[in-house]
């Protein structure tokens, strides 16, 4: 299978690993192109079950309650990105030399000869933002374009639909890139690098190894993050292009080949002439929404993107104002008796919830959950100066119960002892009663939500309904 683009799919013989959001798509397309598709899949519940009919009707043959064993025959594998890469179907096709491909390396193994080229995105946190940003102002450029990957237009839909599109802005995790050894972005940026999937990826040094695989063969520019050291070793590491640039993007005051920020305004000494000397305003401080420390960094790597594609400054402008973010990422819910209610329920990890509550002065916490093994004395230890108080939820609150009985004991902390869905009206009113005029009410939870809610969408949703009732009943 080389590592160029296929042309001839007739008759290949394809295992598609796991039924799902990518495998389902790619088993169709794949047989769509001739292929002789098998799909593997651990589970054979009735869910699958369905699944697998429909696919079995087209005539893809499905293995269900079996993905370890190779069908024979395979000459090459697409798997879900989530599949570990320890699991035996994959030793069995290293020991048969049979190639595993993930659905980002399909969709760009696809890829016509003319097909846009792609500006990436990846990191721990600010991927579907930055991405979203990115391709506000693309389009603000008057650039034919698409937010791609989680969220907005799949990726094979991106490259193999109707749509024509001039550039992509593509979102990738690391589950995806560690799949996509041939992807060769235009630009792409690594926003942070905190530890996440450890279990997935074996070790922190893995899961930054597959990260900085989105800066090889890179034609333009590497962006990474000046306060994370991480980002830039992933840069000197990387194999790119001759004449690509390393590009930083830091909340000070810009150096040369950087995007920075100057008195509320967002600067680029990286595309300007004689960058020495010269800098270019792009936008103010004020233009990003929300103006949060952490969403400006996004916004800066989106525009360190957009310039390195060639878009004009008013452009990155334009589309900053354009951009509205998704819902549950620092939403404004509303203003009771002077106190601000936030709904940040996406911060599922510590390392968002850091960058959020760090976005506030004085703040009424709101946190718990599933805590999926993090430790959380880091982030109440440089929290611990902007909290008027806390309230606990959620089945891991203990844990952070104890990280602030550690490190900051002054604090006072309410521990709601309920994990049912209503405990968010509870949780609301405590905050309410502990809040003083000027406070923010923050729902900044640093745990997944599943523990109480379906998702974290829900989580917000109902955190903005009891606010609404709060505010109804005051
Ligand atoms: P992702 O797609 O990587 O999950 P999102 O853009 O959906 O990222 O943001 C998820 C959460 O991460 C946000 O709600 C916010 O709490 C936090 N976040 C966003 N951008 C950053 C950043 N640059 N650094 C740290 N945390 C961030």
């Amino acid at each position: 299978m080389g590592s160029g683009q296929v042309t001839d799919w007739q008759g290949k013989n394809v295992t598609v690993a796991g039924l799902g959001v990518s495998g389902i798509p790619a088993a169709k397309v794949l047989h769509g192109l001739g292929a002789k598709v098998t799909v593997v899949n651990d589970g054979d519940d009735a869910r699958a079950r369905a699944q697998a009919e429909e696919l079995e009707a087209l005539g893809v043959s499905v293995r269900l309650g079996d993905g370890a064993t190779l069908p024979e025959g395979t000459e090459l594998i697409v798997t879900a990105p989530g599949w570990k890469p320890d699991k035996p179907l994959f030793a069995a096709a290293h020991e048969a030399g049979v190639p595993v491909w993930g659905d980002v390396e399909l969709a760009w193994r696809l890829r016509g000869p003319e097909a846009a080229p792609w500006l990436a995105v990846t990191g721990t946190n600010g991927k579907t933002t930055t991405v979203q940003m990115l391709a506000s102002i693309l389009d603000a450029a008057g650039l034919r374009t698409a937010a791609v990957g989680n969220i907005g237009v799949s990726l094979l839909d991106a490259v193999l639909g109707e749509e024509q599109y001039d550039v992509l802005a593509v979102e990738l995790s690391s589950y995806q890139l560690h799949w996509a050894p041939s992807l060769r972005a235009h630009s792409a940026a690594v926003l942070n690098i905190a530890p996440d999937h450890l279990d997935w990826h074996g070790s922190m040094e893995a899961y930054a190894r597959d990260k900085g695989r989105i800066y090889e063969g890179n034609r333009v520019a590497c962006v990474y993050n000046v306060a994370d050291k991480a980002t830039e070793d992933l840069v000197r590491e990387a194999d790119v292009e001759e004449g690509c640039r390393a590009i930083g993007f830091t909340l000070g005051t810009p150096g040369p080949s950087q995007l920075g920020v100057v008195e509320g305004i967002l600067v680029d000494r990286a595309f300007v002439e004689n960058r020495q000397k010269n800098a270019q305003e792009l936008a103010e401080v004020s233009d990003v929404n929300p103006p949060a420390p952490h969403n400006i960094a996004n916004a800066l790597a989106a525009a360190a993107l957009a310039r390195a594609y060639g878009v004009p400054p008013k452009a990155v402008r334009d589309g900053l104002r354009a951009f509205t973010p998704d819902a549950h990422r620092i939403a404004h819910v509303a203003d009771l008796d002077g106190v601000a209610y936030v709904d940040d329920s996406k911060a599922t990890n510590t390392h968002a919830a850091e960058a959020s509550l760090a976005a506030y002065e004085s703040i009424v916490w709101i946190a718990g959950g599933l805590a999926k093994g993090a430790v959380f004395e880091e982030l109440v230890a440089k929290s611990a100066k902007r909290l008027r108080a806390a309230v606990l939820i959620g089945a891991d609150r203990g844990l952070i119960r104890e990280a602030l009985a550690r490190h900051a004991p002054e604090v006072p902390v309410v521990d709601l002892d309920r994990t049912d869905t209503g405990a968010m009206l509870a949780a609301v009113q405590e905050a309410k009663r502990l809040a003083r005029p000027g406070d923010t009410v923050l729902l900044a939870p640093a745990c997944a939500s599943m523990d109480m809610f379906t998702n974290y969408n829900q989580r917000g949703d109902v955190f903005a309904e009891a606010v609404r009732e709060l505010g109804a009943g005051a």
